[in-house]
């Protein structure tokens, strides 16, 4: 999925507060009921939000009713729209650029190159394909002491271990293709999956294997990967076990997958409630929580679950809620104040002890091995 294309981390000045008409009606052929949980299929709840519109893209009618599961903890919207109707929702969601050639962040301070090059020589140390530069060949041993650039370099690279030779790796909802370049440059045989056709196409004129597919029905061929990743997918899909049994299924016995989705108990969503960035109605239809989400691998046969720290994603989530908490248009450009800026520091740096506190779930879970 391309869901990061939106312009909302410029820093600058203060956003107008618009007053916006309603939304269209979404139309009631295309809405279906959803009595129970959609991870557990538990059937007691409690209400989190009402009348919830997108004011993210702005594009999806309709105002949507949010429900926490009693028993998992997930959250999900009922009623929700139809898979048939969907497409409704994402009438201005993409953007269809291929990634530029450029596949890791530089700096142009003089910290910050210094870091770099210590990031840059702990992921060549990590990746023996990699020839990132500028490197520090004390890197490897150094960034420990940068545990948030370490953070960052390792989400940066999925978490992933270094390819044996030859290893397969599968990005689900690849989008234009910037994962599957740069699992590339780390040594992966990498493809990519996508269901928007116009994403797919970029890709491919800049010679990415990616294809035409979607979760859960991909149809390819079972036992065939090393890594299969799924960032920022999960929460839009109607089928959440399907796919990840499918996932499962994709896996060499022993093959890793890693996954990112917004985290329902993240300090974001408590402190900007219905206008929490990760809520993104009607395109998210299921948003996790850690415990729903552990149970949700493990229901699908994944053993071995462990959550990683997130990064610095917390002042890009805060900023955009901000902006939607004024009701300003996307691309507004918005300026954490500092309290804000503080709490959003404050959670990255518990994060990085405490994985699942933060804005994200990050997880890595194991196919078990013969
Ligand atoms: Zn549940």
């Amino acid at each position: 999925m391309v869901s990061r294309n939106e312009n909302d981390s410029k820093p600058d000045a203060g956003a107008e507060n618009l007053s916006l008409p309603s939304p269209p009606e979404w139309p009631d052929y295309g809405l279906e009921r959803l009595p129970s949980c959609p991870v557990c299929g538990a059937a007691e709840r409690s209400l989190v939000h009402l009348g919830l519109t997108d004011r993210i893209f702005y594009c999806a009618p309709g105002a949507w009713t949010l429900y926490r599961c009693a028993a998992c903890r997930c959250g999900y919207l009922d009623p929700r729209p139809t898979p048939q109707a969907i497409g409704l929702a994402y009438a201005e969601y993409y953007t269809h650029a291929a990634p530029e050639e450029e596949v890791f962040l530089s700096s142009s301070t003089f910290i910050g190159r210094r870091l770099s090059a210590l990031r840059n020589g702990y992921l060549n140390a990590r990746f023996p394909h990699l020839a990132l530069t500028p490197s520090h060949r004390l890197g490897a041993r150094l960034l420990a002491l940068f545990p948030a650039t370490r953070a960052l370099a390792e989400r940066d690279v999925r978490h992933l271990p270094a390819p044996a030779a030859g290893a397969r790796l599968l990005d689900l909802g690849c989008g234009s293709g910037a994962f599957v370049r740069r699992a590339i440059s780390l040594g992966y045989a990498a493809e990519g999956l996508e269901f928007d056709a116009l994403a797919v196409e970029a890709a491919v004129s800049k010679g990415l294997p990616v294809r035409v597919g979607a979760l859960p029905a991909t149809g390819l061929e079972a036992d065939r990967y090393e890594v299969v990743t799924l960032s920022q997918v999960i929460e839009h899909l109607h089928e959440p076990q399907a796919a990840l049994r499918e996932v499962h299924r994709l896996l060499k016995p022993g093959g890793w997958f890693w996954l990112a989705t917004p985290n329902l108990d993240a300090p974001g969503h408590a402190h900007f409630g219905p206008d929490w960035r990760g809520l993104e109605p009607p395109r998210h239809l299921v948003l996790f929580s850690a415990q729903a989400l552990s149970l949700a691998l493990q229901q699908a046969g994944f053993v071995d679950i462990e959550f990683k720290p997130p990064g610095a994603v917390s002042a890009w989530l805060w900023s955009s809620s901000l902006r939607i908490s004024k009701n300003a248009r996307l691309g507004t450009p918005i300026t954490l104040p500092p309290d804000l800026a503080r709490l959003a520091r404050s959670e990255d740096r518990e994060s990085l002890a405490n994985p699942v506190a933060g804005e994200e779930l990050v997880v890595m879970a194991r196919k078990l091995p013969k």
